[in-house]
């Protein structure tokens, strides 16, 4: 096998603003593996290793370095066909990198699943070639979340995600308002607050949404990440589920959010967790505990969404969920892969990720 990257910066169609920054460009690592074979021309597989310094805090240069440093040195040597030990070697060869991990771990899949003829969510086992996704409202001021809400229900989406946790929860709880009261009753609304409440501020805001009768989904990762006494301590006192995002990378995370009941249901992404085995791992895990489950992705395209949309059609979530990032690109670093339809992603039933080659 032959592994090799490219760094890629994706034009956005529109800048998605959040309380931390604003993005204009999808900014990822790209790993290609190639098989090698020559008889019939080489097969590649693809993944991807988007850039998410407040989340990670893995930079692409870093991923790189793991990609072609000791990822490539654990591979070496090994048959494209030995999938199981390869994904055990990725996982194995460094600490953390779980971006790194994540894209060589989709592109082994995605390579898998092409010499087989497969499309990726059929190689994981789906039948099912659409997933639907809520789409994320850029950060403003009321007037402009409720202009943007209701472009974006025009546009075929009926699960909305607006983020919140901006340093002022009155602030949040009117932008909710308005946007609930733009939409009307029929869209689903669920917010992410990123970490930025306290607990306190957490309760209050959401317990006036409920009161306010914005009819919230749900509320994603209300306090730090690492103040799983406070989340607990926020689930116990709203009705509206709450989700852990920042607070799970990985099973070890899991297992503490299941112990302290700090959440209802978890944000499963490959980003995080280093790829498509620790992902079902998580799903798994999250069933057994009762723990409710979606999955989301960084901002990123169609590889990495792509991937993130096979796990989800062969390994059904609980809710909706969060894969609109590559539907904000303007112009793919790839050709091929899935397309979106409103709120509907299509999966290729072109073989693996359906990708055909870097964008020329
Ligand atoms: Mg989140």
């Amino acid at each position: 096998m032959k592994i090799s990257t490219h760094l890629v910066s994706a034009p956005l169609h529109t800048p998605f603003v959040t309380a931390l920054r604003t993005a204009t460009h999808a900014d990822s690592l790209l790993v290609e593996i190639s098989d090698g074979s020559v008889s019939d021309g080489s097969v590649s597989g693809w993944g991807e290793a988007p850039q998410v310094w407040k989340v990670t805090g893995e930079s692409l240069a870093g991923a790189q370095a793991c990609v072609e440093g000791p990822i490539a040195a654990a591979l070496d040597g090994l048959e494209p066909d030995d999938l199981t030990e390869a994904l055990r070697r990725v996982q194995n060869a460094a600490v953390g990198n779980f971006g790194a991990k994540g894209a060589v771990d989709v592109a082994l899949h995605d390579l898998a699943a092409r010499r087989r003829g497969q499309s990726l969510h059929n190689f994981l086992g789906s039948t099912v070639d659409t997933v639907a996704t809520d789409v994320t409202l850029s950060v403003g001021d009321a007037d402009a979340l409720a202009t943007a809400a209701r472009a974006r229900v025009a546009d075929g989406f009926d699960v909305l995600k607006i983020k919140v946790g901006t340093g002022d929860a009155r602030a949040d709880f009117e932008r909710v308002r308005q946007v609930r009261a733009a939409i009307g009753p029929g869209p689903s609304l669920r917010l992410d607050a990123n970490q930025g409440w306290s607990r306190r501020d957490a309760v209050t805001a959401i317990r006036a949404m409920e009161d306010a009768g914005c009819d919230l989904e749900l509320v994603e990762q209300p306090v730090p990440a690492a103040d799983l006494e406070g989340m607990a301590w926020v689930t116990d006192r709203v009705s509206t589920p709450i989700l852990a995002d920042e607070s799970v990378f990985g099973v070890r995370d899991l297992v503490a959010v299941i112990r302290y009941g700090a959440a209802d249901m978890v944000n499963v992404k490959l980003a995080k967790c280093g790829g498509l085995g620790p992902a079902r791992t998580l799903l798994e895990l999250a069933r057994e505990h009762g723990i409710q489950t979606i999955i989301g992705s960084m901002m990123e395209g169609p590889v990495g969404v792509g991937a993130a949309a096979a796990l989800v059609s062969a390994y059904p979530t609980s809710a909706v969920n969060d894969l609109d990032a590559a539907w904000w690109l303007r112009e793919a670093p790839v050709t091929g892969g899935i397309r979106y339809d409103g709120a509907l992603i299509h999966l290729p039933s072109a073989p693996g990720l359906g990708v055909t080659g870097l964008t020329a």
